[in-house]
């Protein structure tokens, strides 16, 4: 887009402030903007009056249907659009959308996962508009961002915590900022999702079984090339790639979703976007509108996009780093300052923040857990599965100084400054060096570095908003009664204790290493390897109880949740272990019978005439060798994964599938992958990672 062109079309399908403000009477406008800002009730006067601008703006951008646009318990997004007609009888129709129709829908919610907490019979779930994330125009359907609950008002969707988790923080660290003499308006996060991806040949992925059901590929010998020369990160984009960038920059300025740096990741074939902070569900959502956009964009330059987390073995995996801050008001409650160790409100939030992460990191684990990051978290190219936490040069001394007590505390009322200092910050440009670290303070944010590249971030965000809340409520529970003239002091040793109490969640070095692993199990954190080692904390008494307490899920809600989410394991495991059984059967052996039998008939015709040919020979016995190990692995997974579809209870089918359908699983792979590198190019059914990874 020509620049001109970039200001005059940004937002241009989004129902911005500007578009309300020019469609609303005043007072709607000042009503709705309470209903945003403040959170008041929405009476359906003022939703008529919405839906009425709405509609005619929608219309005039070529609109002709609406839908509720939500998040289920799948994670990616719902729709389901309805016209604006209403024919009338003399033949003609009207375009109509009432207040009602916006603020409420009602799909047909059987069909969602719902982890048991609704049964088919009384499958009601309703949508409920969320007008703090504005609607949009895609594909000619006005998208209403919504949340999705049963009839009973639980939530089935991944929306509804994460906006109760976002109420529970701003509500917890109003109050930590009053005892500092302050009293925004509103406390809200920030989230900046940088979203890794892959981008190959549609007519490789049209190709390959594996890709097309499950999103990786299944098999695949090394590639004679990886990514060892490091010059694909940050390289020349190529021009197919480029082309696809900038369209996608094009359609997510038009929805005003802020792209902003785009470039080449480490693995062959692998981008990243990261777009500007937004507040937090809003940045959620449109990350998801990102991801959808970029796999439809991809299909306009006979690209597919994979946004698995690992599409590849032998190369990077790709995921989505959460960038995650406070803010008040707009001012930024992570920011340092000039002088940290002086700003004793940053110090209390960034003591919470370590309280929270160590004492729920079995919680955040799990919330980034899934079959596919399974393949990245402990593997040599993402974060360990144990979390810890990156403070870096500037605030290390300053939190060590801190436990060690190296401040007097009779010194400490002289030198604490209750404000947030509007300083210029120093330590913003003290770049992050440790890229291994899970959870890394990166200036004036922290950076959540577990989440999966195909994970909505609602599950993290839910997590770490609702475990800071707890962290400010503890802090305000110990400065009650607290004299003002002790307020520094008694704060500061607050903050003194918590650091100390949670110091084994620090960890500067490196977390690829092995000696980390032995170091964290010295200290006690937990080594969650796999999703299916992560999953019951969710059922813990504590845990529940923690999300209860804080009103951002219920006991039957968490339930439902694990439900969910062993099941989802299973699932998307028994697909994968049938395609390869299926690719297997009708692929792979098949071919190598063709290239082996071919063999065969020339070592034959050649004994005709006379003429041995040893290699030949050798060759078709390896390749029958190969198709006999196959045949008995394959039937072995299939009858291993059968097994495991009967077993009822949900974690423990889990655990079977871990423990012995996914080595199986291996195996197999294995095997095929060494047939892959002796079989002949014009045998082999599936691209190769040779082609796949580099194409022009
Ligand atoms: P890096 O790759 O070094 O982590 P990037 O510039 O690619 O850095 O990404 C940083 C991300 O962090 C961007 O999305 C940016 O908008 C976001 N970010 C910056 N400040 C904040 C903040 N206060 N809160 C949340 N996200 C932030
Ligand atoms: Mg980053």
């Amino acid at each position: 887009m020509a620049q001109d062109k970039v200001t005059e079309e940004y937002g241009s399908l989004l129902f911005t402030d500007a578009d309300m403000q020019e469609r609303l009477s005043k007072p709607t406008y000042k009503k709705l903007k309470q209903v945003i800002n403040d959170g008041t009730p929405l009476n359906i006067e003022i939703a008529n009056e919405v839906a009425h601008a709405m509609k005619e703006w929608a219309l005039e951008h070529g609109a002709t249907h609406f839908t509720h646009w939500f998040q289920p318990l799948t994670g990616i997004t719902s729709e389901k659009h309805d016209s604006f007609i209403n024919p009338r009888e003399d033949g003609t129709v009207l375009m109509n959308f009432s207040g009602k129709e916006l603020i409420q829908g009602e799909p047909d919610a059987s069909s969602f996962p719902s982890g048991g907490l609704r049964a088919t019979f009384e499958a009601r779930g309703y949508t409920v508009w969320d007008p703090m994330s504005p609607a949009f125009i895609k594909d000619e359907v006005l998208c209403i961002p919504t949340a999705f609950i049963s009839y009973t008002g639980e939530a089935l969707d991944k929306k509804t915590p994460l906006l109760r988790s976002e109420v529970a923080l701003e509500t917890e660290a109003k109050k930590v900022l009053e005892l500092f003499g302050q009293t925004p308006h509103r406390v809200y996060t920030t989230i900046g999702p940088e979203q890794e991806y892959f981008l190959i040949k549609e007519e490789d992925y049209k190709a390959r079984p594996d890709l097309i059901l499950t999103g990786r590929t299944l098999f695949g010998c090394e590639p004679a090339k990886g990514q060892e020369l490091e010059e694909h990160y940050f390289g020349a984009i190529r021009p197919t790639v480029n082309e696809f960038m900038k369209e996608l920059d094009d359609e997510l300025w038009k929805l005003g979703i802020p792209a902003k740096t785009k470039h080449n990741e480490v693995a062959p074939a692998q981008h990243e976007l990261a777009p500007i902070f937004e507040r937090g569900s809003l940045a959620v959502d449109d990350n998801l509108l990102t991801m959808e956009k970029m796999k439809l964009i991809a299909s306009h330059h006979g690209l597919v996009c994979l946004q698995h987390e690992k599409p590849f073995d032998y190369v990077n995996g790709s995921g989505k780093h959460n960038n995650w801050s406070i803010c008040a008001d707009g001012k930024n409650l992570l920011e340092p300052g000039d002088k940290p160790e002086e700003n004793l409100q940053f110090l209390v939030f960034l003591a919470c923040l370590v309280a929270a992460v160590d004492t729920h990191a079995d919680l955040l684990r799990l919330s980034v857990a899934s079959a596919g990051n399974d393949h990245r978290l402990g593997a040599n190219e993402a974060p360990p599965a144990i979390i810890s936490i990156f403070l870096g040069d500037a605030l290390t001394p300053i939190v060590e100084g801190l436990i060690k007590k190296e401040h007097p505390e009779s010194g400490e009322r002289e030198l604490m400054d209750t404000g947030v200092p509007a300083l210029p910050n120093i330590i913003r440009d003290n770049t992050d060096r440790n890229r291994t670290s899970p959870f890394a303070f990166t200036g004036n944010k922290f950076e959540f570095r577990m989440c999966g590249s195909q994970q909505n971030l609602s599950d993290p965000n839910v997590v770490l908003n609702t475990a800071v809340a707890e962290q400010c409520a503890r802090f305000v529970k110990y400065m009650e009664g607290v004299a003002p003239e002790d307020f520094m002091a008694i704060a500061m040793r607050f903050v003194r204790h918590t650091f100390r109490d949670h110091q084994r969640v620090l960890f500067d070095g490196n977390g690829y290493s092995e000696e980390w692993e032995a170091e964290a199990a010295k200290r006690g954190l937990p080594n969650l390897k796999t999703t299916v080692d992560a999953l019951p904390a969710l059922e813990k008494p504590e845990n529940v109880e923690f999300f209860s307490e804080y009103g951002v899920l219920s006991a039957s809600e968490a339930h439902a949740r694990f439900v969910t989410k062993a099941e989802q394991y299973a699932k998307l495991l028994n697909i994968e272990a049938n395609t390869m059984v299926y690719m297997v059967n009708h692929m792979y052996l098949p071919a190598l019978m063709d290239y082996s039998g071919d063999l065969a008939t020339t070592v034959a015709t050649k004994a005709e005439i006379g003429v041995d040919s040893p290699a030949e020979r050798a060759l078709v016995q390896k390749l029958t060798d190969g198709i006999t190990a196959i045949s008995a692995t394959v039937a072995e997974l299939e009858a291993t994964n059968a097994a495991a579809r009967e077993v009822e209870d949900p974690l423990a089918k889990d655990e079977k599938i871990r423990d012995e359908v996914l080595p199986l699983m291996e195996k197999l792979r294995g095997e095929v992958d060494g047939m892959e590198k002796i079989c002949g190019h014009d045998y082999w059914p599936v691209p190769s990672y040779n082609k796949m990874l580099f194409y022009v």
